[in-house]
């Protein structure tokens, strides 16, 4: 039995976790790199469900069901950091009453904190809180998460085809016999007995490319990253979501997020600088001291929402939950599958649903293992470079300690060394770093993965070019016509 997984997000490799472990053959196709799409660009928060607790139930037990059971099998990818939801002086009373109603109501744990001991954890807050409630909101790594499920998957002789794009399926009387791809060997099929859709907001179109309309609504929101970790809880508004009303810290960051704008194609747009500053504003109201914080670049993620009863200009009452579509029996064609929506906490679920359903299509009697299989932690280079302070070679990034050691991989692609090592990430967003680690490639491949790096920090940090940043810019700008001869014009 082979699958062939489209999407090398969180949702893809959930899925292939899932049917890796029922003992099925299972090849990812990813067009890029993994997590290049909105699994590496987004807030890093492990909801308790309490975000969602008034306006979407359902995702909100989804999320408190896998928050705790991701603490059990991916210990090594989330951070019980906890979390609070504070209601300001004149935020509504009603609101307030139905979370604290609803929590109860799905057994979602929430505890009334007292004023001083809120104040003594996160003494940054604005002092106009009227109450404020503990919940079991945590921090899920994305980064290493995605890095120990492809370890997993590979582990279960699963493979992952980076840099392959799906474009087409072969059917034989309306069952799917094959995906068809592009990638470094060029135009191919894949032999397979069934395909799933995991392209997250670029699912509407595979879904297209298949003769099938699948409604995905994108929206993206645009995200803030400081500099230092000025608070180790997450903390939400406790209020209905809206625009900047959450800030998750993450290794040694802070995230503040986000919008939330629907969108009609599913490429992340370039950032904002007029949203950046009125995220900053809608912050400061939470923290009022946010204009003396470093905000080291901005970027943006888009949410493959499912909207089944067509798109939408208000993609916040969208719902946050996921879908599993069977297009055997929805449209006729066996073997296909679409996964849909969702966020990355219930990525697990969803591929627990998907494999079910593969599984019942298939007449397969395989039970899914993935609720109680540990994800085994990952070699990651970080880690590495933490146990090992000695005989690392040169440094090569100063913000995030990165050695030559860290780097032995040489197959490893940028967006691999990225989530391994965090380079370029760190307070000079790649500006004395970059070329060091990169310089290690060949030439050909040197020019072209800094042309990418460049563009994609360039844009990050001007959207946030105020300030000390105005000046970083104007040095970064400097030091690679200093060191690679650019020219500046
Ligand atoms: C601003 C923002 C903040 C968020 N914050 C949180 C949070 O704090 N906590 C949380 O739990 N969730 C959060 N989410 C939601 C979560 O990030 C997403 O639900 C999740 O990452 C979606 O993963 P995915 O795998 O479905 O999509 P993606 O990660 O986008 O993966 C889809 C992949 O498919 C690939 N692909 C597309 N077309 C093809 C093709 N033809 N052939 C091969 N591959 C293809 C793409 O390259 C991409 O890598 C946030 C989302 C946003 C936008």
């Amino acid at each position: 039995m082979r699958v062939v997984v489209i999407g090398a997000g969180a949702t893809g490799l959930g899925v292939a976790w899932d049917l890796a472990l029922r003992g099925v053959d299972v090849v990812v196709v990813e067009a890029h790199e993994v997590g290049v799409g909105t699994s590496g660009r987004f807030h890093g928060l492990l909801h308790s469900g309490g975000r969602y607790l008034v306006t979407d139930p359902n995702a909100a037990q989804e999320c408190y069901r896998e928050n705790v059971l991701l603490r059990v099998i991916a210990p090594n990818a989330v951070v019980a950091t906890g979390g609070y939801f504070v209601k300001k002086y004149g935020d509504d009373d009603n609101f307030e009453r139905r979370w604290t109603h609803q929590a109860e109501a799905l057994g979602v744990p929430i505890r009334e904190v007292p004023p001083a001991e809120l104040r003594q954890a996160l003494p940054m807050l604005t002092p106009d809180i009227e109450r404020a409630y503990w919940v079991p909101d945590g921090v899920l790594e994305g980064f290493r998460m995605l890095t120990m499920l492809v370890a997993a998957i590979q582990a279960r002789g699963s493979r992952l085809l980076e840099r392959t794009r799906a474009v087409g399926i072969r059917t034989e009387s309306h069952r799917v016999t094959g995906v068809e791809v592009e990638g470094p060997d060029g135009h191919r099929t894949l032999d397979c007995d069934a395909v799933v859709n995991a392209a997250g907001p670029w699912a509407g179109l595979i879904a297209h490319d298949w003769g099938i309309d699948v409604k995905v609504q994108p929206s993206y929101g645009l995200m803030l990253i400081f500099a230092n970790r000025r608070m180790d809880q997450v903390v939400n508004r406790l209020k209905l979501p809206s625009d900047g009303d959450i800030f998750v810290p993450h290794q040694e960051v802070v995230i503040l997020g986000t919008t939330d704008v629907a969108q009609p194609c599913p490429d992340a747009p370039e950032p904002d600088r007029l949203e950046a500053i009125r995220l900053m504003s809608l912050g400061a109201e939470l923290v009022p001291d946010l204009g003396s914080w470093r905000v080291l670049r901005g970027f943006n993620g888009v949410r493959p929402l499912y909207e089944p009863s067509g798109l939408t200009d208000d993609s916040r009452t969208v719902s946050r939950d996921f879908a599993v579509l069977n297009h055997g029996d929805r449209d006729g064609l066996a073997g296909a599958f679409s996964v849909l929506g969702g966020k990355w906490t219930t990525f697990r679920l969803m591929g627990e649903v998907l494999g079910d359903k593969l599984a019942e299509s298939l007449d397969m009697r395989l039970p899914s293992r993935s609720a109680d299989t540990v994800i085994e932690a990952h070699r990651t280079t970080q880690a590495t470079s933490r146990r090992h302070p000695v005989d690392r070679g040169a440094l090569l990034c100063e913000c995030e300690g990165v050695y030559e050691s860290d780097l032995d991989n040489e197959t490893a692609s940028q967006t691999q060394m990225r989530f391994g090592t965090w380079f370029s990430m760190g307070p000079c967003q790649g500006t004395f770093c970059a070329h060091r680690v990169l310089g290690r490639r060949s030439a050909a491949q040197f020019a072209q993965e800094m042309a990418w790096l460049r563009h994609e920090r360039e844009h990050g940090l001007n959207v946030v070019g105020w300030g000390s940043n105005a000046r970083l810019i104007a040095l970064e700008q400097a030091t690679k016509a200093q060191t690679l001869a650019e020219d500046l014009s």
